[in-house]
């Protein structure tokens, strides 16, 4: 699930928020001081891994010498 970070300009406090389209985040305001000057940020959520990550170096360099590369 896609969680966006937000700053908030006014009360310069960060937040996230769950959004499932990203038409949502229009009119969506600062869960502290409920201003909508905020600003989204792009969120790496610790739950899911980056995609670079997902694939090991090994996995990667057994496939090439597997492949006849030498
Ligand atoms: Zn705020």
């Amino acid at each position: 699930m896609p969680i966006y970070e937000f700053h908030c300009e006014e009360c310069n406090k960060d937040f996230e928020h769950l959004v499932l389209i990203a038409s949502a985040v229009d009119g969506l305001t600062c869960k502290h001081c409920n201003s909508p000057n905020i600003k989204k940020m792009i969120s790496t959520t610790s739950n899911q891994p980056a995609k670079g990550a997902a694939i090991p170096a090994g996995a990667l360099s057994g496939c090439s010498s597997s492949s006849g590369f030498s």
